[in-house]
C-alpha cells in the first residue's frame, strides 16, 4: 500500500502526500480550498483509507467540541447539584 502511494505522488503531479493531507484538513473542513485542491483531497481520500479514517475522526472531533460548546449555554451553566451544595453550606453557618 505504502508503495502504492509512493508510486501515485510521484506520477500524479497534483497528487497529495498524507502529510500534506493533514496541512490541508483545516482548509478543507473550512472550505478555504480552491477548486483543485478539494479534488485532490477528495481523490486522496479516495485512495488511502488511513487518511480517510483520519479525516472521519477528525470531523467527528470538531462535531463533537461544538456540542460541547452549545451544552456550555449561559443558562443551564450552573447544574441543581451545585446549587444545593451552595444552600447547603449556607444553612450550616
Ligand atoms: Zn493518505
Amino acid at each position: 500500500m505504502l508503495m502504492i502511494k509512493r508510486l501515485m505522488t510521484k506520477y500524479i503531479p497534483a497528487m497529495l502526500t498524507c502529510e500534506e493531507i493533514d496541512d490541508f484538513l483545516y482548509d478543507f473542513h473550512e472550505g478555504q480550498l480552491s477548486y483543485t485542491e478539494h479534488l485532490t483531497f477528495k481523490l486522496h481520500l479516495r485512495l488511502c483509507k488511513e487518511c480517510k479514517d483520519y479525516v472521519r475522526k477528525y470531523k467527528n472531533t470538531i462535531r463533537m467540541s461544538q456540542a460541547g460548546f452549545t451544552k456550555a449555554d449561559p443558562a443551564e451553566k450552573v447544574p441543581e447539584e451545585l446549587i444545593e451544595v451552595i444552600l447547603k453550606s449556607r444553612t450550616k453557618k
